[in-house]
């Protein structure tokens, strides 16, 4: 027999995709306030959520009459002109109060502007009280108790109240990254976990602030500001350089006219224009924020709104790629001070305990070698023999005073300075205007041949080598067609492919840089990530990898002595190559220290 739904289950079927866990229930209540126009949006939980809830803001409340209409189904505030393309609100489905108010013991209690009495209405597992009246502020409190407590079988999909609670930490920052005009904090039963302060109005400043309190300190110094326009569609943010690197995407974001989503094409776009400088599973930090004409984007795609659908994916891929490329091509040979940071922490460290012993070589040795570690992303191996380090340092006299005008007028004009000395054979010490920089002979000139390299290849197209037997693979019709698309793409990379029937492809000829390979692999890597990503990423990275091996014997080995000459010629070619800030594995060149760091090394500051 064929019957209709109660609204109650058919409440609780939709909470089963909008409230899907307590962080979600947070998120939808936090972009009603929003939407509400709030300038303070403060959270509490309890048990990760689960037991507990309250959502305050101080947005334009709902009115006594709006209240019981708000708990329906499908009610909605915000779709005034009947047209689900052209959403300026956060919300839109009229759905999440009454699936809330499904599943769990829900009340909210607000005043509208302009009004001086405040109401209150409960909602019980979908029985809906009374209208009363209530003590409140203006603007709305919600607050959510017991979820799930009505179907109890979504009780056993959430986990610990840890792990619920940086679900609501992570989904809050999201909404708070774009809206950094509005103060969150977020409270548990122990501590305020995070309580961010409203920023002005300027943009610029007011976002990277804001993206520092959430990404850290590091991220603030070590970004660059895109900026990017194709007709209406816009993109700004902020991206990481690529040595400041993670070995997960969690710190990618991307918002798409205000809404926070996750989306195939962008985590695709982000890979291929980092592609160059990191190597494999390391991840960029970026907050990009897309706006695209309200038509040319669907956001709703899912009952959560986290995914879009593009109209045209190929121009947000462009736009994303192409600002993150001269982004990262405009920052040269920079590379993030956190690396000089780490290395300057662990000589404190080391520095300290010293003063208060004796000095005596066994201690000095042994507390370096313990502590040489830290050391690893600055490669400051300073750990064999400190005695001879410091002494030639000494005599090169680079920390002398003995500088001529003319090396001073010289220091001005070079960013990386000018060479002292050559240590251990395998660093360059030079002095720059305002300090001291420290070059990794062998990872720079890897890095300047690697680019060399790439500049051939994109000037003079790839050598192929024809197969001598060409080899057939069977490829679905959807997948040829996909494949068909970039067969001129694929060709400037030295891969000729031809259609062969309407079930297979023919591969004729492959770069002749790649060597023998596993060709069917091959195709098959190149098809999904087609289809994926819409790029083709893997062939181009098998080339830059056989590049990146290629020039890393090509260049300068550790071990080798420069004369001055010599090592300011590396210099000079690091400023004038591009990326040259970090070698092939997204790990630093060189590091630079100031002066001022310097100084407080020697407690003069
Ligand atoms: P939607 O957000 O898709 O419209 P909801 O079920 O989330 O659907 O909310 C229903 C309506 O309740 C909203 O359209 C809005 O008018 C009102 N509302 C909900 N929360 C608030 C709030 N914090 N402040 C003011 N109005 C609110
Ligand atoms: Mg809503």
């Amino acid at each position: 027999m064929i019957r209709l739904l109660s609204q109650n289950l058919i409440n609780q079927i939709a909470a089963g995709e909008v409230v899907e866990r307590p962080s979600s229930t947070v998120k939808e209540l936090v972009e009603n306030s929003l939407d509400a126009g709030a300038t303070q949006i403060d959270v509490v939980i309890r048990e990760g959520g689960r037991s507990f809830m309250s959502i305050r803001d101080n947005g334009f409340g709902i009115s006594k009459e709006e209240l019981p209409i708000a708990i329906q189904r499908h009610a909605t505030s915000k779709l005034s002109d009947d047209n689900l393309f052209n959403i300026k609100t956060m919300g839109f489905r009229g759905e999440a109060l009454p699936s809330i108010g499904a599943i769990s013991r829900l009340s909210i209690s607000s005043r509208k502007e302009n009004c001086n009495e405040s109401w209150k209405i409960n909602v019980e597992g979908g029985d809906v009280s009374e209208v009363i009246p209530v003590q409140h502020g203006y603007g709305t409190t919600i607050e959510v108790s017991d979820l799930f407590f009505a179907t109890p079988a979504r009780l056993k999909f959430l986990k610990t109240s840890n792990t619920e609670t940086s679900y609501i930490v992570e989904s809050l920052q999201r909404l708070a990254m774009a809206y950094q005009n509005v103060g969150f904090s977020l409270k548990d039963e122990r501590r305020t976990i995070f309580d961010y302060k409203p920023f002005g109005d300027d943009l610029d400043s007011s976002r990277l602030s804001r993206l520092s309190d959430m990404m850290g300190k590091d991220f603030s110094e070590n970004s660059l500001k895109i900026d990017a326009q194709n007709d209406e569609y816009k993109l700004t943010g902020y991206i990481g350089l690529a040595t400041l690197n993670r070995a997960s995407p969690s710190h990618q974001f991307l918002f798409v006219n205000g809404r926070p989503v996750k989306d195939k094409v962008f985590t695709g776009a982000v890979r291929v224009a980092y592609q160059d400088f990191l190597a494999r599973g390391r991840y960029p930090m970026v907050s990009l924020f897309l706006e695209v004409p309200p038509l040319m984007v669907d956001m709703n795609v899912h009952p959560a709104k986290t995914e879009v659908r593009f109209r045209d994916s190929g121009k947000v891929r462009g736009i994303i790629i192409g600002g993150i490329k001269s982004a990262l091509n405009d920052a040269g040979y920079k590379t993030s001070t956190t690396v000089s940071n780490q290395a300057l922490g662990s000589i404190q460290s080391n520095i300290f305990p010293f003063s208060k012993k004796p000095f005596s070589k066994q201690n000095f040795n042994s507390s370096y070698t313990q502590k040489s570690q830290n050391f690893n992303s600055a490669q400051l191996h300073l750990k064999e023999n400190p005695h001879t380090s410091y002494q030639q340092m000494f005599d090169s006299n680079s920390i002398t005073e003995k500088i001529s005008k003319n090396e001073i007028e010289q220091e001005v004009n070079y960013p990386l300075g000018v060479a002292k000395a050559q240590i251990h054979e395998t660093y360059i010490v030079a002095q720059s205007e305002n300090g001291l920089v420290i070059v990794d002979q062998h990872a720079a000139h890897e890095r300047i041949v690697y680019e060399k390299m790439k500049s051939k290849i994109s000037e003079s197209f790839l050598q192929r080598q024809a197969l001598l037997v060409p080899e057939v693979i069977d490829l679905k019709e959807s997948q040829i067609e996909s494949l068909e698309k970039r067969f001129d793409e694929l060709s400037d990379f030295g891969l000729i492919i031809e259609k062969f029937g309407v079930n297979a492809v023919l591969v004729r000829e492959t770069p002749a840089i790649l060597g023998v390979l596993d060709i069917k692999k091959m195709i098959l890597d190149l098809v999904d990530e087609i289809e994926s990503l819409g790029e083709a990423v893997s062939l181009k990275e098998k080339i830059e990898e056989v590049c990146a091996t290629i020039s890393c014997h090509g260049s300068i080995r550790s071990g080798r002595k420069l004369n001055l000459d010599e090592m300011n010629e590396l210099l000079r070619q690091m400023e004038s190559t591009p990326h040259s800030g970090q070698c092939n594995h997204g790990r630093p060149t060189y590091v630079e220290m100031k002066k001022n760091d310097i100084e407080k090394l020697f407690g003069r500051r």
